[in-house]
């Protein structure tokens, strides 16, 4: 019987899994035409102070399909990884972010870069192609790294990191607390920052701050000279939390939802009067 034949092998049998694969084809076909025809987008999600002021953005990779409609990242960034067209995506990302950050002075743009492109041959060179095209400067941005990334820890990795660092880029380590980076990865490369992974913020409440993760991170990240960001602060609970924890700079739908970059000066300037010149946290939201 095909069970016995092995693991991976009796997958072909199974007519659903036949059907995943197909439909899997189908999507990853759709996505190179789309990336060839330069279909993707790019979306801004603020990043903000405790008083909501917008000190960065993050680019976030979009894809609206004719037929499909929106297609979640968290389904196509992985098929992207799994096919190598990630390394397309990440180029046009960073093309389109660095045109973007053009119309903005004083935001830090921050760019996702998966662990296939920073372990690639020829991607320092590459980012520096595109800051030549493009006339923007490295110092205006930050890429955005998984533990996973420096989980493979090679020569090239830890080179591509000191390269990108001396061109002038920040870094940080993207959804913090869901890998395996021990204390030993943090110290032996250039990180600048800690992005505390959703799951951490969720969770949080004031009866568990004391013993949060959000807590323990933000902790370790003053200790090592790290900046800190919350990911996914959805309500005014988890913020004030956070802000108790000494986190000072957020990131979720609380504080804004990713937008055309259109819509990013408005935000901005919104946020700024909002704030006013001197009010803190506490005053301003109670
Ligand atoms: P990420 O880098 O951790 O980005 C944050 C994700 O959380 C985004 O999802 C954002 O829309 C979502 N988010 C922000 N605030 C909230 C919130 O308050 N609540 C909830 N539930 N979600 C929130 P998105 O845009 O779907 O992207 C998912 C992931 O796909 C990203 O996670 C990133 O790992 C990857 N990704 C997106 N664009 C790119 C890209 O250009 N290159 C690479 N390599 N990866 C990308
Ligand atoms: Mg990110
Ligand atoms: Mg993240
Ligand atoms: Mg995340």
């Amino acid at each position: 019987r095909a069970k016995e034949a092995g693991r991976g092998r009796y997958c072909f049998f199974e007519p659903e899994m036949d059907a995943a694969l197909r439909l899997r084809k189908g999507l990853e076909r759709d996505l190179r035409t789309a990336i060839e025809q330069d279909r993707l987008t790019v979306a801004y999600q603020p990043l903000t102070d405790a008083r909501g002021v917008i000190l960065g953005v993050e680019a976030l990779a979009r894809w609206s399909d004719a037929e499909r409609g929106d297609i979640s990242p968290a389904l196509f960034i992985p098929l992207a990884e799994s096919t190598g067209l990630i390394a397309a995506i990440g180029r046009s990302v960073f093309r389109r972010a660095c045109y973007d950050s053009l119309r903005w002075s004083g935001l830090e743009v921050s760019v996702n870069v998966s662990a296939l492109q920073l372990s690639t041959p020829g991607f320092v060179d590459e980012i520096e192609e595109i800051l030549a095209e493009t006339g923007a400067q490295a110092s205006g941005f930050l890429l955005e790294i998984t533990e996973t990334a420096l989980l493979k820890d090679s020569d090239g990795v830890h080179e591509a990191l000191r390269r990108i660092k001396r061109l002038g880029f920040r870094l940080a380590l993207d959804d913090f607390g869901t890998g395996y980076a021990s204390l030993a990865y943090l110290r032996r490369h250039p990180i600048d920052k800690l992005k505390i992974d959703r799951s951490f913020v969720s969770n949080l409440s004031a009866e568990s701050e004391a013993g949060s993760v959000a807590g323990a991170i933000i902790s370790l990240a003053k200790s090592l000279g790290l900046k800190t960001t919350a990911e996914g602060v959805e309500t005014q609970a988890q913020f004030d939390t956070l802000v108790k924890l000494g986190c000072i700079e957020f990131q979720g739908f609380l504080l804004g939802r990713p937008m055309p970059a259109e819509a990013i000066a408005a935000a901005r300037e919104a946020r700024l009067a909002a704030a006013g010149p001197s009010k803190v946290a506490s005053r301003q939201r109670r």
